[in-house]
């Protein structure tokens, strides 16, 4: 059923200026409908991508902060420094860590004591 009004509007896919025979239209046309529904549908997607993706990243530290013990990676990723500093530290004895065969292991109360007992604070 058609009505009798018309509405002013700009579209909200071309940006031009329409007549609508209804105050609920957004687009001019039905090729700008179905542009408009294809963007739409693409951003939801970019954006449910976007966050899965900040999921994934975020996963692993969650893991790690959950952890009593660390290698050097999970180490380096919780404190947000190179794998490098730490194995400084361990080699100056600044952080303690205790060999597994090929693996370094890192208490994390080790960790967290070198914050409680900084010389430079
Ligand atoms: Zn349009």
């Amino acid at each position: 059923m058609s009505s009798n009004i018309r509405v002013n509007r700009v579209c909200q896919y071309c940006g031009h200026d329409f007549v609508a025979k209804k105050t609920t239209s957004r687009t001019c046309s039905d090729h700008c409908a179905k542009m408009f529904y294809k963007a739409r549908q693409k951003a939801a997607k970019m954006e449910q991508s976007d966050n899965e993706t900040l999921a994934i990243k975020a996963k692993p530290i969650e893991e790690v902060k959950i952890k009593e013990f660390l290698n050097i990676a999970d180490a380096s990723k919780l404190l947000g420094v190179s794998r490098w500093t730490l194995q400084r530290l361990i080699r100056r004895c600044a952080l303690p860590a205790i060999k597994f065969g090929n693996r370094t292991i890192i208490s994390r109360q080790r960790i967290n004591d070198m914050f409680s007992s900084n010389p430079h604070c």
